[in-house]
């Protein structure tokens, strides 16, 4: 399940993070509409000639901001070859090899992890034998790239693929299915949506049958892996849903929400996000599930401006971690091809795991630059952190005291992890264990 891990590493503006934003950069745009999504990041996924892997920019990695430079980038080359498989170090190719590079790769060579040379910044193609002076730094050969550009990117990606370590083989019958819930009261348009997916999504489509008597689930077979669409028997025997059976179809939306990874909760452009709706966010958010908002029926609102009702929902749902707004018509089509993309996206969030190395040393940054509050005399002390699960991603902090948490320094902390890591859509789970400090 984990991926390999990819670092990159160098000295400070080389282009480390105008890289990292290329790698990742592809899948990050499917989400770009969304305010808070583009700030800097420094762990992202990535892939190449399908194979997934991790790519972690220690650059953005802040230490100490007191240190200085030099034992900074040692710190970053020590966090590397801690936590990486392969590692992508990067140099300035228009100011040739300085003293840092030399004893950044003397630490490289010595860590007998597989390393790989890009020279950055050769933008202009006839230049690019001027890598060939970084075979000075004896760890093989350099590759020529300008990563503003984009020149030399795909070489690079190719070589580093091939450091990345065998992919484990694929165990039978354990294959993991992305699990969608389709929500939202009577009438928004969930089964229109629904017959529209099915219609432009070139998949092998079948039924199975769900958990309840007469649910029914939608399995898509595509491309990129199977897909559970949960309970969509209520949701395709289209038309009027009369009075009474309202309080029993949101009981079995939240039946539906317990069985999925991501919910996509459709909303009608002509009453967007009412009270019923932003309780059923608060379910899905205590179920820590995944959550995409589809506005549905935008054919009927040409005038509307996106940005503005896309900041006016995320406001609407501040409760919930920023999560992406999804602009369809059920009618038209228009749109609707964007939903899966979006949901393999916030999947790849779900299942993120962050390296305890690193996670730790966020953890320490955000203490010691705002460090928690003081009661009666005492402070919270976080002792160690892990990631126990992904899907959803689950916390554990080792704390000296419980009684010294307060809410609002979880969120900060949580909002530490996000900045740096993402997650996209996801509740997170945090769980602290009191241990006596030794
Ligand atoms: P980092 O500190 O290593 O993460 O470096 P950045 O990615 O922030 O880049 C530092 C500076 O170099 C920025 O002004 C970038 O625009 C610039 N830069 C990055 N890649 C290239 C490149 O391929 N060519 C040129 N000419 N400039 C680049
Ligand atoms: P459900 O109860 O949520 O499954 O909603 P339906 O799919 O049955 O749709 C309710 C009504 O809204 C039907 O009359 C649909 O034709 C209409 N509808 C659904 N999606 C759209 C859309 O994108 N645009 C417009 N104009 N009407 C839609």
């Amino acid at each position: 399940m984990t991926k390999p891990v990819v670092a990159i590493l160098g000295r400070p503006n080389v282009g480390k993070s105008t890289l990292f934003n290329r790698i990742v950069g592809q899948r990050k745009a499917i989400v770009e509409d969304l305010p808070g999504t583009t700030r800097d990041r420094i762990y992202g996924e990535g892939v190449w000639q399908d194979r997934e892997f991790s790519l972690i920019d220690t650059g953005g990695y802040e230490l100490q901001p007191a240190t200085d430079i030099r034992r900074r980038v040692k710190e970053q080359v020590a966090l590397a070859i801690q936590e990486a498989d392969v590692l992508l170090f990067v140099v300035d190719g228009q100011e040739g090899v300085v003293p840092a590079d030399i004893e950044t790769a003397e630490l490289l060579r010595r860590s007998g992890k597989p390393v790989l040379l890009a020279v950055n910044k050769l933008d202009n193609p006839r230049k690019k034998t001027d890598a060939l002076v970084f075979y000075e730094l004896g760890i093989g050969d350099p590759v020529p790239m300008s990563a503003h550009h984009g020149q030399g990117t795909a070489d690079l990606l190719d070589r580093m693929v091939e450091l990345l370590p065998p992919s484990p083989p694929p165990t039978p019958g354990q294959e993991v299915m992305m699990k969608l819930a389709i929500v939202g009261r009577p009438n928004v348009g969930k089964s229109l949506l629904l017959n529209t997916l099915l219609g432009k999504e070139r998949a092998i489509v079948s039924e199975v049958p769900g958990t309840t008597r007469d649910a029914i689930d939608t399995v898509l077979e595509t491309v990129e892996g199977k897909v559970l669409l949960i309970d969509t028997a209520g949701i395709r025997r289209a038309g009027h849903i009369e009075r009474g059976v309202e309080k029993y179809s949101v009981m079995r939306a939240m039946d539906a929400v317990d069985r999925c990874d991501i919910a996509l909760l459709v909303t009608d452009v002509e009453e967007i996000l009412p009270a019923q709706d932003t309780h059923i966010a608060g379910y899905i958010k205590k179920a820590a599930k995944s959550l995409i908002v589809v506005v549905n029926k935008w054919d009927l609102a040409p005038g509307v401006d996106r940005d503005e009702l896309n900041a006016e929902i995320l406001d609407r749902l501040k409760f919930f971690p920023p999560l992406p707004v999804l602009f369809v018509s059920a009618l038209t089509g228009e749109g609707v091809d964007r939903i899966l993309p979006a949901a393999r996206q916030v999947y790849a969030e779900r299942q993120k795991r962050v390296p305890t190395g690193l996670l730790n040393g966020i953890i320490k940054d955000a203490v010691a630059s705002h460090p928690a509050p003081t009661v009666k005399g005492r402070k919270l002390k976080i002792l160690y952190v892990t990631q126990a699960e992904v899907n959803p991603p689950t916390f554990v902090f080792f704390i000296n005291d419980e009684k010294l948490r307060h809410f609002s320094y979880d969120r900060y902390l949580e909002n530490k992890l996000r900045a740096a890591f993402g997650f996209m859509g996801t509740p997170l789970r945090f769980i602290f264990k009191a241990r006596r400090e030794e």
